[in-house]
């Protein structure tokens, strides 16, 4: 636990410096804590370091750490797979979602979302490197769901997410990002939108992410050390 800090400091320092790479300022670059399998001790550390976004994957987990922590101003992520019966409660109890692929689930979140909350901040899920198991929708049907999913009321279309497959080779890592990134001008472009957000970039590939283009990085690992499970 009392490496949290020292982890949070050394993640701000590869954002800083790849920032300064792509010159791009790097308050442009959000970090989002991902603290799923971590206690919520590990989370009153790192808001105690200066982090307000947490990223969770599982949402009765989520959940429990949530009530725990209610006295904290925190903002709340979802950012894993979404069943249909999970969307109520996540409408209810989460400011963003990272992980939207299909416009049955942006309709039940829409259709949930309270009426006296702002409107849920979506970003869609891209398979961008087309693995027949991983979540997200592929590139080709992208572009009538933002259309859809743009015109549901409780809910602002924020970008896109992705999780490529893993690679340890830079220009792979990056290859895989710009994808990402030209989608989401297509679909500024032809919708006539104005999507401000790449959510890409975890703990071993940030630094390409933030190469072309990411705003929100979910950092796990570099910050809260290794799982356990899961
Ligand atoms: C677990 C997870 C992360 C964090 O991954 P690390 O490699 O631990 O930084 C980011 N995004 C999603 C969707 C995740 O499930």
């Amino acid at each position: 636990m009392l490496e949290i800090k020292k982890n949070i400091d050394i993640v701000y320092q590869r954002i800083n410096k790849a920032a300064l790479l792509a010159h791009r300022p790097a308050e442009d670059i959000h970090l989002l804590a991902v603290s799923k399998t971590k206690p919520a001790s590990a989370i009153k550390i790192a808001f105690d370091s200066g982090i307000t976004q947490f990223g969770e994957n599982y949402l009765q987990e989520a959940l429990l750490k949530q009530q725990e922590l209610a006295k904290l101003p925190l903002t709340w992520h979802f950012i894993g797979p979404i069943q249909s019966n999970k969307t109520k409660e996540i409408a209810e109890h989460f400011q963003w979602v990272h992980s939207v692929d299909r416009l049955k689930i942006a309709e039940r979140l829409s259709r949930q979302r309270p009426s006296l909350m702002k409107p849920l901040q979506v970003c869609i899920q891209v398979n961008v490197s087309e693995e027949i198991t991983k979540s997200g929708c592929y590139p080709d049907q992208l572009m009538s769901l933002a259309k859809a999913i743009n015109q549901l009321p409780n809910i602002t279309l924020r970008g896109l997410m992705t999780i490529p497959a893993p690679s340890s080779d830079f220009l792979n890592q990056k290859a895989a990002f710009a994808k990402l990134r030209k989608l989401k001008n297509e679909i500024n472009q032809e919708l006539a939108l104005s999507l401000d957000t790449l959510s890409m970039g975890m703990s071993e590939d940030l630094e390409a992410a933030i190469a072309e283009g990411a705003t929100w990085i979910r950092i796990g690992t570099a910050i809260f050390g290794k799982r356990n499970y899961k």
